[in-house]
């Protein structure tokens, strides 16, 4: 049952509660928040929000023009587990005061004007959102903060954590050979406990969760798995999970990361995203075509294939995205479509007879991307595909191993740096502007954002690996 601010309201006062969290996704992705007093929240918030400067908040407005207000999304509201004090949290909207419109450069409203439009086109009014973020476990983080060192590996010119990892020595019966950690029992696997109260606790916080479980890299990879949801809900959701993840390890004095590929030569971390469009109770991705796939979806595949180099500017937005897109551990490499080959970048999961099971699976996203502007971008793509009928070509079923050369070639690949990605999305962003989702200013603001704050100051720095390259030369 949806809930009112009156719900809310209430809530508060027959809990008692005292202290009311806000909080709202930067541009980049991260959760910011400010706590008010209770009798600073009534009705009005949730209509005009509470006022806060947004001029120090990352890629957002300018000092003599920072007022913003954050508005509540009642659907939200949980009580935080890692508070002290009862704590009501709730997720924001922001609105530009002065004109009462949602802010362009806010994430989240970027998501439900894609939804929206979705809507308008009359193809569909819903679409569904599973994403799969893995994450590592360390029990350490050691990196370098001070200015003038930057934040890079500073313990092997290998890029492995000497920290991270529980160190080799002693008996290693009972650790994880390489790639299989996915997923032998304990005591081999060490995490469970933390696992199942990650678990328990996101569904405190209104997560419908389904599972757990150690994924394949040598020790310390894992992945939780929660239902999907309609595209709002399921950002929602997937920050709640980041947030309940990392704190629930700080309680074990471990700490996590999402980055998408923390160790060199092993497997990374992904954010599988599964996806389908529905009108009323009907699925429409379910058909007579290929692996029981509709016109609807090929042509939606179409759309992520033919946009995917700019596409993932958005879906996998750092710099560390690019170490993980390459062949060799799971990750997808080739912009083609499979029933089985995790290769390829889209794969269609097995759904049996089950028309409303019958989704795509977009395996290039990993979790440093913001989900509400991923997942608003991977729809515009998707409906410019059913738009403009785009035939997504042959699925890529054989094996890749057994292509030569000329036909590999013939298969396009993912971009091979964000610097790539971003000049691809420079050249195409039309898809993105023309419904009216995501704004010139938008577009621009997040590519000079990204090569400023991101891909400069890592060309600019001298990397480890390249003293064991050059240092004797
Ligand atoms: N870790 C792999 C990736 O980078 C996925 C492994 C899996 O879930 N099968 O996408
Ligand atoms: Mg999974
Ligand atoms: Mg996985
Ligand atoms: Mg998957």
């Amino acid at each position: 049952m949806p809930k009112t601010p009156q719900d809310i309201l209430k809530m508060i006062q027959d809990e008692k509660i005292k202290i009311i969290d806000l909080k709202f996704i930067d541009m980049p992705g991260i959760w910011q928040h400010c706590s008010f007093y209770y009798d600073q929240i009534d009705e009005s918030s949730f209509i005009d929000g509470v006022p806060f400067d947004g001029s120090s908040i990352r890629g957002w407005k300018a000092i003599n023009e920072s007022d913003m207000s954050m508005v509540p999304d009642p659907n939200t509201a949980w009580i935080d587990p890692f508070m002290q004090e009862k704590t009501l949290s709730m997720i924001c909207s922001i609105k530009e005061p002065r004109t009462g419109e949602w802010y362009s450069r806010d994430p989240r409203s970027i998501a439900k004007k894609a939804v929206e439009f979705l809507a308008s086109t009359g193809l569909g009014d819903m679409v569904y959102i599973g994403p799969e973020a893995e994450f590592f476990v360390f029990d350490d983080v050691r990196f370098d903060q001070t200015e003038n060192k930057g934040y890079y590996y500073v313990d092997s010119v290998e890029g492995r954590w000497n920290s991270g990892r529980e160190e080799a020595g002693g008996n290693l019966g009972y650790k994880p050979g390489y790639k299989q950690g996915y997923f032998p029992v304990a005591p081999t696997d060490t995490l469970q406990d933390m696992r199942t109260e990650m678990l328990l606790t996101m569904a405190q916080c209104g997560v419908p969760i389904e599972k757990h479980h150690h994924e394949v890299a040598t020790g310390g990879q894992n992945e939780l798995g929660f239902r999907f949801a309609p595209l709002i809900q399921a950002a929602d959701y997937l920050m709640t999970y980041k947030y309940v993840i990392k704190n629930v390890a700080k309680k074990y004095g471990k700490t996590v990361t999402f980055m998408p590929k923390p160790l060199f030569n092993d497997n990374g971390s992904g954010m599988h995203t599964h996806q389908s469009i529905w009108k009323g109770e009907q699925p429409l991705f379910w058909g007579d075509g290929y692996a029981n796939l509709s016109k609807m979806a090929l042509h939606y595949i179409g759309g992520l294939i033919k946009h995917a180099p700019a596409l993932l500017a958005l879906t996998n937005p750092t710099t560390n995205s690019y170490k993980r897109l390459v062949p060799g551990f799971e990750a997808p490499v080739n912009l083609a479509y499979s029933q089985g080959n995790r290769s390829a970048s889209i794969r269609i999961p097995l759904s049996g007879t089950n028309p409303k099971a019958k989704r795509l699976e977009f395996r290039c996203p990993d979790a440093t991307c913001n989900p509400y502007l991923a997942f608003a971008a991977m729809l515009c793509a998707g409906i410019d595909g059913i738009r403009n009928e785009i035939d997504p070509g042959e699925p890529l079923d054989v094996d890749i191993y057994d292509l030569s050369p000329e036909e590999l070639s013939k298969i396009p690949s993912t971009p091979g740096s964000l610097e790539g990605a971003l000049s691809s999305l420079e050249k195409d962003h039309t898809f993105l502007t023309d419904t009216g989702v995501f704004t010139e200013d938008f577009i621009h603001n997040w590519i000079e954002y990204k090569l400023y704050n991101e891909v400069n100051p890592m060309r600019l720095r001298p990397h480890p690996y390249e003293f064991a390259l050059y240092y004797d030369c």
